[in-house]
């Protein structure tokens, strides 16, 4: 059994496996056995694998690794259910998956990097700076490790809404989605995944070529450049107004609907005129409003803008949200989940890095 440049199978795509059993002179039919054990059956130990002989178990033992990640550490939340699940990586960093109880649905919310190179003014993450990206096995490991605890079925979405930019860290991301909608893998229809992005206008135009069919979700928080420029500087490399152009085409093309999240930051993106110019965008492309209440990054010791946000109250959230409907905006207000054990948006993980 050579391949010397793996040492996980974990994250391996049915094809990749094909290859890799045909290079190392097995039958390609090794591929979706293991393929099933791994991602169907959430299986970590070779041994476990009953269709493959006692030989090929050990050997395939001697030389790689089933598993990515560690499970450090899960905290609950008393007042939400709300889930948080801490990693370590084969490298010693710290990452965050958080599952989200809502009625029937349960989303698990995963991350894509370590830190994020992004930068955005009021995301904890973005203030810690960025280490690397995930591999497509530690993006997989978060939901095979998760569903092993509280049971695959009970995962009924997937949402790229944790530490990092997914849509720069594209191929490891899209092909996790390919393992987590497999066939084989009995896992989640395309339309239970949710990217979230910043606006990384030319990975949008591509899911729009490649004839892609997952939720997409635009952290918009103004509707204003200017305004976008000073909170999120990725704004300047992709502006506002060429990342709606790409949304409208991927909507169009995959018969979908974009959310645009919105954290609502007193003084900043909660006046009148942000109301009149957000439905003014919402109007010209299927798409609804996420309302995210800011959660609090004192705790990180900000410094310039970052120290200056506050939270809108809510009773403005309200009444923010009001004016929306009044245009005819679909508009939902999101509660602030797992604040209390900090596993709300753009909390996580920061510490232990
Ligand atoms: N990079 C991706 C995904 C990670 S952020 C993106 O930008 O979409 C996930 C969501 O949490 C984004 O909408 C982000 O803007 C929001 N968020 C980040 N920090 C937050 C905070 N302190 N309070 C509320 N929402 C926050």
């Amino acid at each position: 059994m050579k391949n010397e440049k793996i040492e996980t199978l974990k994250g391996l795509t049915l094809k990749e496996l094909e290859e890799f059993f045909l290079e190392t002179g097995q039958p390609k039919y090794r591929a979706s056995q293991v393929f099933n054990w791994m991602y169907n059956h959430v299986v970590f130990d070779f041994d476990e694998m009953k269709n493959l002989s006692k030989e090929f178990r050990h050997n395939l033992k001697e030389r790689f690794t089933l598993q990515t990640l560690q499970l450090l550490d899960i905290q609950s939340s008393p007042s939400t259910q709300t889930k948080k699940f801490l990693f370590n990586t084969i490298d010693g960093k710290k990452i965050e998956s958080v599952l989200i109880p809502e009625g029937e649905r349960n989303t698990l919310c995963i991350s894509t990097q370590v830190g994020c190179p992004l930068d955005c003014k009021f995301c904890a993450t973005g203030l810690m700076g960025y280490k690397r990206n995930l591999t497509t096995g530690e993006i997989v490991d978060q939901y095979l490790l998760t569903a092993k605890e509280v049971g695959k079925n009970k995962i009924t979405n997937i949402v790229f809404m944790g530490m990092g930019e997914p849509l720069l860290n594209f191929e490891n991301t899209l092909k996790s989605i390919e393992i987590f909608t497999h066939e084989l893998t009995k896992g989640l229809s395309r339309t239970r995944i949710t990217i979230s992005t910043a606006g990384i206008a030319n990975k949008i135009k591509e899911l729009t070529e490649k004839n892609y069919r997952i939720k997409l979700a635009l952290s918009l928080h103004s509707p204003f450049e200017d305004v976008r420029n000073k909170i999120m500087p990725i704004n300047k490399k992709y502006s506002l107004n060429e990342n709606l152009i790409a949304l409208k085409e991927y909507a169009l093309k995959s018969k979908t609907r974009i959310t645009f999240e919105y954290t609502m930051l007193k003084g900043i993106n909660d006046r009148l005129e942000d109301a009149k110019e957000l439905a003014r965008i919402c109007s010209k492309l299927p798409s609804k409003i996420n309302i995210i209440p800011f959660n609090s990054i004192k705790h990180m010791n900000p410094t310039g803008i970052s120290a200056e946000l506050e939270p809108t109250p809510i009773n403005e959230i309200h009444k923010f949200a009001d004016r929306l409907r009044n245009y005819n905006i679909t508009v939902m207000i999101r509660e602030t989940q797992g604040d209390d054990i900090a596993a709300a948006c753009g909390q996580l993980a920061v510490k232990y890095n």
